[in-house]
This record gives C-alpha cells, sequence and structure tokens, in this order.
C-alpha cells in the first residue's frame, strides 16, 4: 500500500468526511473545548495526530435536522 504525502493528509480527511456527509475542520491540534462530537485523534500514517471536529455550519445544519 503506498500513502500519500504527509502534506495531503488533512485534505484527504476532510474529503473522506465530506463524502460521508459531515463537513469537518482537520487540525493538528487539540480543540481548545471538546464538543459532544470531539472524538480521538485519528493518526494518520506518518504518525501525525489530527483532531476532526464538525465545523460550526455542519453543527448548525445538525440542529435544524433535529427539529421536530
Ligand atoms: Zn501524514
Amino acid at each position: 500500500m503506498r500513502f500519500p504525502p504527509h502534506g495531503e493528509c488533512a485534505d484527504l480527511l476532510a474529503e473522506q468526511m465530506a463524502a460521508m456527509g459531515v463537513e469537518v475542520t482537520v487540525s493538528t491540534e487539540p480543540p481548545t473545548a471538546r464538543s459532544p462530537y470531539t472524538a480521538d485523534p485519528f493518526t494518520c500514517p506518518h504518525g501525525v495526530s489530527y483532531w476532526i471536529e464538525p465545523t460550526a455550519a455542519q453543527l448548525t445544519r445538525w440542529a435544524a435536522e433535529d427539529l421536530p
């Protein structure tokens, strides 16, 4: 298996989440405040940890979808 260059890791993660219909931000820094959606960091094949958080726009969309 061939890994993409590390420069593409963050973009690939965001793309994969977008493909699942979730708009996210990908950061190498842990979030300052954990949200209910904060998960354990993802470690890319190069050994770098990424925190994946839904964007504010995504949270707004979910909130709207939950309305009765
Ligand atoms: Zn990487």
